[in-house]
């Protein structure tokens, strides 16, 4: 099965994949997190992405397109893939029909995170991770079961995103409503987009979600 998590940023999309990776043994892509590593580990790609992540833009369409390709060729062809965070252009999401052909995959689903956008803000400048296995919580809705102590992987270290303040958010949601949201009616013409109310406690959005993917069309 090979599922997009879209919504705006916050909208909850990398909490509910990580979900998805314990309770059904799929693989998370996130060009997100991708592009995070190339940053910190320094590679061209990094060097590239630094600032136009900082401000709160969009990462071009041939290297996001590319490292999802890359990904994709590390995985076993029958593993499912939960795309989180990509694609974000209507270029992108032509590449990712043509990524998927080329390996003999196909989208089995679109979810669609709805949230009212005066929670984004919340959600984002809340949000925080676990330094060593990158589970992700928040100051008042996720926080760890024992302060200061990762609940998966004990670790005592957390970090915070530089671009989750509200200056760049409010860039980064206009980007998505420009770029991103026009992409969801390419989907919904194949009949394959669901929506999920985002504003649901994460058991709540967690459970709904379960019921689109066992409702297997
Ligand atoms: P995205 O990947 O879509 O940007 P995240 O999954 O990182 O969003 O969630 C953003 C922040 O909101 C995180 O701090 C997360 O713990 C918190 N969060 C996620 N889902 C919910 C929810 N349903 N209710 C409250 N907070 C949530
Ligand atoms: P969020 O889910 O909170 O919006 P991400 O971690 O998905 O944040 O993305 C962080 C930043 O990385 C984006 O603001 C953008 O600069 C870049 N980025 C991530 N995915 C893509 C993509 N598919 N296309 C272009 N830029 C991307
Ligand atoms: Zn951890």
């Amino acid at each position: 099965m090979n599922i997009i998590l879209l919504g705006p940023p916050g909208a909850g999309k990398g909490t509910q994949a990580q979900r998805l990776v314990v309770q059904r043994a799929m693989v998370q892509l996130s060009t997100g997190d991708m592009l995070r590593a190339a940053v910190k580990a320094g590679t061209p790609v990094g060097l590239k992405a630094k600032a136009v992540m900082d401000a709160g833009e969009l990462v071009s369409d041939e290297i996001v397109s590319g490292i999802i390709g890359e990904a994709l060729d590390q995985l076993p062809p029958e593993t499912g893939v939960i795309f989180d965070g990509y694609p974000r252009t209507a270029a992108q999401a032509e590449s990712l029909d043509a990524l998927l052909a080329a390996r003999g995959r196909h989208l089995d689903h679109v979810v669609e995170l709805e949230v009212d956008e005066d929670a984004l803000v919340d959600r984002i400048t809340g949000r925080f991770t676990c330094a060593s296995c990158g589970e992700g919580y928040h100051d008042r809705y996720k926080r760890p079961s024992v302060e200061g102590v990762c609940d998966r992987c004990g670790g005592t270290e957390f970090k915070r995103r530089p671009d989750d303040n509200e200056e760049t958010v409010r860039t980064r949601m206009a980007e998505y409503r420009a770029k991103t949201a026009p992409i969801l009616p390419i989907y919904e013409a194949r009949g394959i987009v669901s929506r999920v109310d985002g504003m649901a406690d994460i058991d709540g959005v967690s459970e709904a979600i379960e019921s689109v993917l066992e409702h297997q069309v």
